[in-house]
């Protein structure tokens, strides 16, 4: 299934294919300070594949933090954060903070409480290498294979 969303003010869109239901999607939530102030609900499908287009990239914070291996993708106009992407031995691997996404309640299951502290940052690229989904960047909204996020 196709799911889209983006941060608050439209300058960040995202679109998210997952293999299942959302229904059925299994959700994370991590225990670290930061993910607990947004109170992140995360999915990932090492099957799916995560796009984002930003109208200006330079409106586009690539936050990081603790072991600095991963960016945290925020809107500096609205300070929606939308995912994490993390260059990995797999390529370019993705989280998705589902509650920047359009139909956020259709993901029902409850989350699981995740703590990474003490995790290696070797281990912790492994892990991201295979649990978080593939991703793609694009430059603008009408970029990246046709029609961007109209319809
Ligand atoms: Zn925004």
């Amino acid at each position: 299934m196709e799911h889209k969303g983006g941060c608050h003010c439209g300058n960040i869109r995202v679109r998210l294919r997952l293999a299942g239901r959302p229904a059925d999607s299994v959700l994370r939530a991590c225990g670290c300070a930061f993910c607990r102030a947004h109170a992140t609900r995360t999915v990932a499908d090492p099957q799916g594949l995560f796009e984002a287009w930003a109208a200006d990239w330079s409106l586009v914070e690539r936050y990081r933090f603790g072991t600095r291996t991963a960016d945290y993708l925020i809107c500096r106009r609205c300070g929606v954060y939308v995912a994490a992407i993390c260059e990995t031995a797999s390529g370019l691997r993705a989280v998705v903070n589902v509650n920047s996404l359009d139909d956020r309640a259709a993901f029902t299951r409850a989350p699981e409480a995740m703590d990474y502290d003490g995790e290696t940052p070797s281990a912790r690229l492994a892990r991201r290498a295979e649990r978080w989904m593939p991703a793609r960047l694009h430059d603008h909204p009408e970029a990246g294979g046709g029609g961007g996020l109209a319809g």
